[in-house]
C-alpha cells in the first residue's frame, strides 16, 4: 500500500484550515471593532482589538504547528469575548452563537484523546449556561439602539453560520477524500492478495476461485474447459548450478513468456514452487494440447543470459479436460498424473489424459 507522504489523514492540511479560520476571525473582529467605534463602546472596541492581536499571533503560531495551543488560546478568547460582550450588551446581542461554531473545531483539531475534545465541549457548555444566567439576570452595561442591536445580532448569527458551513464543507470533503483513498488501498490490497509477488501471476487462491466459477458454468451451460499443469524440468539442478537468483530470473521469464502466449480469457497461476497451472475456457483437449506444445517449444527455444552463462530450461506438461462426473480436484489430479507420466518418460513433453487412457 503506497499512501503518499503528502496524503495526510485530512483532506486539507490542518494548518490551512486554521489559517482560513484565523483570517475569518480577524475579519469578524475588525467588523466588531468598527461597530463599537461607531457606537462609542470603546471598552469592547479594545477587547476586539486584543482579539485581532490574538488571532494574528495564532496565525504565526500555526506555522510552527502549535495546533493544540492555538485551539486552547482561541477557546479562551472566544469564551471570554462571548462572556464579556454578553454581559456588556445583553444576551440578545447574539454573541453566544460563537460558542456553537467552536464545537466542530474541537473535533477537527488533533487533540490526543477524544476525552479532551468532550471535556472542552462540556466546558464550553458550562460557559454558555453561565453567560446565559448571568446576562439574563443582570442589567447590561451599555444600551444600544434597537436597529444597531439587530444588526449586531444578525451579524453574529451570520458569522456563526459561515464558520459552521465552512467546517461542514471541510468535513464532507474530507470524508469523500478519505473514502477514495481507502477504496484505492483496498484495490491495491486485493491485487496483493491475489498475485504471486515473484512472477506477477495469479496465486493458487485466485485460481481456485476461477476454477469454481468455470465449474459452475460447465455444470449449468456445459461450457468445456481444459487444464494444463506445467512443471519446469530439473529446476533443482538449475538452482544448484547457477544459484537461486538465476532460478528466480528463469522462473519469472518463463511465466511472462507463458502469459504472452495465452489468450485474454485464459487464466494462469503459479500453482506451486515451479509449477504453473493454466485454465483454458471453451477449449477441448486437442486444442489444449496444441497450446501446451506451443508453450513448451517456445520455452525450449529460449535461453536466459545470466552472468557469463546462457541458461536453458524445458517444461513438462500434463493435460486434463472437463468431463461429466469429474470434480475440479479430479481434473487437477489427472493433469498432475499426466505431468508425472511425462517426467517419467523423459521430460520436455506434453501428456494428455487421453494418452494415459490408451
Ligand atoms: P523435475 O524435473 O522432476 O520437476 O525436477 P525438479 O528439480 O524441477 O523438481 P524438484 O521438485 O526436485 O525441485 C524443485 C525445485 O524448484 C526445488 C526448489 O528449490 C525450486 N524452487 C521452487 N520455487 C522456487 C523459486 O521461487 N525460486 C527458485 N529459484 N527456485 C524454486
Ligand atoms: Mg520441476
Ligand atoms: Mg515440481
Amino acid at each position: 500500500m503506497h499512501l503518499k507522504k503528502n496524503q495526510s489523514s485530512n483532506y486539507i492540511r490542518v494548518s490551512t484550515l486554521y489559517k482560513v479560520l484565523c483570517i475569518m476571525c480577524i475579519l469578524m473582529h475588525m467588523f466588531l471593532t468598527t461597530f463599537f467605534i461607531i457606537t462609542d463602546i470603546y471598552s469592547l472596541m479594545i477587547l476586539n482589538l486584543i482579539s485581532i492581536l490574538i488571532y494574528l499571533s495564532s496565525y504565526l503560531l500555526i506555522k510552527s504547528k502549535q495546533f493544540v495551543f492555538v485551539t486552547l488560546v482561541c477557546c479562551v478568547e472566544i469564551v471570554l469575548n462571548v462572556m464579556v460582550s454578553s454581559l456588556f450588551l445583553g444576551w440578545n446581542s447574539g454573541f453566544y452563537f460563537y460558542l456553537f461554531a467552536f464545537v466542530p473545531l474541537c473535533f477537527y483539531c488533533k487533540f490526543r484523546s477524544t476525552t479532551t475534545r468532550f471535556f472542552i465541549v462540556n466546558l464550553t457548555v458550562v460557559f454558555f449556561l453561565a453567560t446565559y444566567f448571568i446576562s439574563t439576570n443582570t442589567k447590561e452595561l451599555f444600551t444600544i439602539a434597537y436597529y444597531p442591536k439587530v444588526v449586531l445580532y444578525l451579524t453574529n448569527a451570520f458569522c456563526c453560520f459561515c464558520s459552521l458551513s465552512f467546517l461542514s464543507y471541510i468535513y464532507t470533503k474530507t470524508i469523500v477524500y478519505e473514502t477514495s483513498i481507502l477504496s484505492q488501498s483496498n484495490k491495491e490490497l486485493e491485487v496483493l492478495a491475489n498475485t504471486d509477488p515473484l512472477t506477477g501471476l495469479l496465486n493458487r487462491r485466485s485460481m481456485m476461485k476461477a476454477l469454481s466459477e468455470i465449474d459452475i458454468k460447465y455444470l449449468s451451460q456445459n461450457t468445456k474447459f481444459s487444464l494444463i499443469l506445467l512443471d519446469i524440468d530439473n529446476f533443482k539442478v538449475l538452482n544448484d548450478k547457477y544459484g537461486h537468483e538465476c532460478g528466480d530470473l528463469v522462473l519469472k521469464k518463463i511465466c511472462s513468456e507463458i502469459k504472452i502466449t495465452l489468450r485474454q480469457d485464459d487464466v494462469v497461476c503459479r500453482w506451486g514452487g515451479e509449477e504453473i497451472l493454466i485454465l483454458l475456457p471453451k477449449t477441448e483437449i486437442y486444442d489444449a494440447k496444441n497450446v501446451a506444445n506451443k508453450i513448451r517449444k517456445r520455452i525450449e527455444d529460449m535461453s536466459y543470459p545470466y552472468k557469463d552463462n546462457n541458461v536453458k530450461a524445458t517444461l513438462t506438461a500434463g493435460l486434463s479436460c472437463a468431463a461429466e462426473g469429474f470434480s475440479i480436484s479430479d481434473l487437477i489430479n489427472q493433469a498432475d498424473c499426466c505431468m508425472y507420466k511425462g517426467k517419467a518418460s523423459g521430460k520436455n513433453c506434453v501428456v494428455s489424459i487421453k494418452e494415459i487412457d490408451k
